[in-house]
């Protein structure tokens, strides 16, 4: 880590190469006995090298926008045929692209996306394979920012209406698909199984209508913990993720499952490595400043989330005191952690910020002119620069500003 701070500089993010592929096998093993596809949700960190890694090993794609979908394309042009797109926006010009490119599934999310999906797909004379995502009505404990699948909600249709929308979908939609995501870092099996339930319940009414429905895809959303000192164990985490959906699925036969972690498979293999520039007290508080800030991981402030600080170098004492670790940006809410029992820390030092490989250099912005970080990939023994660090020049190379005079 150190070797990597000085070659690359920081903030740096870096990501373990193996521990992602791992995640990956993890999750195709355990539904190995069913024909499924392991559908990467893009959004969780959407670094080109990660995606191309994951489309080697035989990943499909869960997109949210045209820009990831072309990030996938870019990454690799024959993992078209692996893309589901989801979202509840997307426009004209997304839906050609996606129609071009000939992807597996959209994921269509209101009537009147069907209505211009429709349209669309009429006008290029391309079919196109609709999933409806419904939404299920299922309470899901975790973050409200990251729960989507209750009816006051914006996600989905209402799982009661969705009879009613697939029989308008025009000739050249071809509906074979139900899909569901009711959220983000939800740590039991048991809602994913609630929420499949309901969705075989709906694949045997569409049926019954004469809808040949070949896919169920159950969205993503199987959380990791993020505390060292809670038990967890990705393996067992899978396992019994599986064994809510497989009987399921099982029993209503005919289906391929469609599956899209995202932070799952890449959250625990990156950390963001920042460098202190101050400690300071204020009366009784301490203030680690890094070099790290909001704008290259938003997760604390966005979410209260909570991440992992260890120092890289090891330590003499076992003595921790509590500090507030903190970025240079002009935001009280911009904080990686708060009254954290830490070893003392000193200028110059270099301190990783555990678990920051899913919503980290995805979510990263230019807030205060800061250029984001740059992320490095270890395989083996070996580091790849897999982004460079940003510049000013890149940053100002999309304005214009007329001199006055
Ligand atoms: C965000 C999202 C995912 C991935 O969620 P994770 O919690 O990262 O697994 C999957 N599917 C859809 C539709 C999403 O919006």
């Amino acid at each position: 880590m150190e070797s990597l701070a000085r070659r690359f500089g920081t903030p740096l993010y870096v990501y373990s190469a193996n521990h992602i592929t791992q995640r990956l096998e993890l999750f195709q093993l355990a539904f190995s006995s069913l024909p499924h596809l392991v559908c990467y949700a893009v959004k969780a960190n959407s670094t080109l090298a990660i995606l191309q890694m994951l489309a080697c090993r035989g990943a499909g794609f869960d997109v949210v926008s045209g820009g990831e979908l072309e990030r996938v394309l870019a990454a690799d042009r024959a993992a078209a045929e692996r893309i589901v797109f989801s979202g509840i926006g997307k426009t004209a010009a997304e839906m050609d692209l996606a129609l071009r490119s000939g992807i597996l599934l959209f994921n269509v999310e209101s009537e009147g996306e069907l209505e211009l999906l429709s349209e669309r797909a009429a006008k290029l004379r391309k079919r196109a394979q609709i999933a409806l995502r419904v939404n299920p009505d299922v309470f899901t404990e975790t973050h409200p920012y990251i729960s989507t699948g209750m009816r006051e909600h914006k996600f989905g249709i209402d799982i009661r209406r969705a009879r009613a929308v697939y029989r308008k979908a025009g000739k050249y939609l071809e509906p074979c698909g139900v899909s569901v995501h009711i959220g983000s870092q939800i740590r039991s099996a048991e809602p994913f199984g609630a929420a499949a339930q309901r969705v075989a319940k709906l694949i045997a009414d569409l049926r019954r209508d004469e809808h040949p429905i070949r896919f169920m895809d159950v969205g993503g959303g199987l959380g990791i913990e993020y505390h060292s000192d809670r038990p967890f164990d990705p393996e067992e985490k899978v396992r019994q993720y599986a064994a809510a959906l497989m009987p399921i699925v099982e029993s209503t036969g005919g289906l391929t499952l469609l599956l899209e972690p995202g932070r799952f498979l890449v959250a625990q293999a990156g950390a963001l490595l920042a460098r202190v520039l101050y400690v300071k007290k204020n009366g009784e508080k301490t203030f680690v400043i890094t070099d790290g800030a909001m704008n290259d991981l938003i997760r604390p402030a966005l979410y209260q989330a909570f991440h992992e600080i260890v120092p890289v170098a090891p330590r003499r004492s076992s003595r921790r005191a509590p500090a507030d670790v903190v970025g240079p940006v002009c935001e009280t809410g911009d904080f990686f952690a708060r009254d954290r029992e830490l070893p003392a820390l000193q200028p110059g030092e270099l301190v990783a910020i555990l678990d920051a490989g899913a919503y980290g250099m995805s979510l990263a912005s230019n807030y205060n002119s800061r250029p984001r970080p740059a992320e490095v990939l270890v395989e083996g023994k070996r580091a790849r620069l897999i982004r460079r660090r940003e510049t000013i020049e890149d940053m100002l190379a999309q304005e214009r500003a007329e001199a006055l005079l």
